[in-house]
């Protein structure tokens, strides 16, 4: 599957917020949006005046970039959360939580979402017992989520949990860190999600 192999730090500063996107760093002082919060290029210091598609545009392009997700695969996403009952925009959101590799992350076994997605490719997560290495798989309700036995020493995810205190596990998630162990107590609500997105405007932008 095609992603993104840029430098992501100039993703956040491109956004102008702070995506996440490269674990332990986004939360030291090292953060390079921290010490250059504005937009990276010969003119990121100039002021910008979006239209109203401009604004559309950039709030997609966060979110995508947030789930680390390309514009084909994005789109898919939207399309799905449009013949979804409901408000599209919500439904969206939820399908983006519902990924196998955002949900290894959330419940703390990687700490950042490219590292999630690398050690579900690897093959170190099963799935109501089964082996599951496609970081699209999307969680139901019940679904367990288990480091594999032998990978439950792996530094990546050792590491991750010892860090998750930080980060605390979603209200919809329940986290068994003694078994390496998570479940999916229920889908997440619009409340649950707390990135700052403003799902509308995708919305708004995918119906021109
Ligand atoms: Fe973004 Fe993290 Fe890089 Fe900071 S360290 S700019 S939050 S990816």
């Amino acid at each position: 599957m095609a992603r993104y192999t840029g430098a992501v730090c100039r993703l956040c500063r491109r956004e102008n917020t702070k995506l996440y996107l490269k674990g332990d760093r986004c939360y030291s002082d090292k953060c390079s949006y921290e010490r250059r919060s504005y937009a990276p290029g010969q003119h990121g210091q100039a002021r910008t005046k979006y239209s109203d598609y401009g604004i559309q545009l950039r709030e997609k392009q966060k979110v995508k970039r947030m789930y680390g997700l390309l514009e084909r695969q994005f789109k898919n996403y939207f399309k799905k959360a449009e013949r979804q009952k409901g408000i599209t925009g919500t439904n969206l959101l939820i399908l983006l939580e519902r990924r196998l590799d955002v949900v290894v992350f959330r419940l703390g076994f990687a700490n950042s979402l490219a590292q999630a997605r690398q050690l579900v490719r690897h093959n170190h997560f099963l799935v109501n017992g089964k082996k599951v290495n496609i970081p699209s798989y999307l969680v139901k309700v019940g679904d367990v989520i288990e480091v594999k036995e032998k990978s439950r020493q792996v530094p990546p995810i050792v590491e991750a949990l010892e860090a998750l205190p930080r980060r605390g596990v979603p209200g919809w998630l329940e986290l068994d860190k003694e078994n390496f162990r998570g479940t999916v107590k229920t889908y997440p609500t619009r409340e649950d999600i707390t990135m700052p997105i403003k799902e509308q405007l995708i919305v708004e932008l995918y119906s021109k």
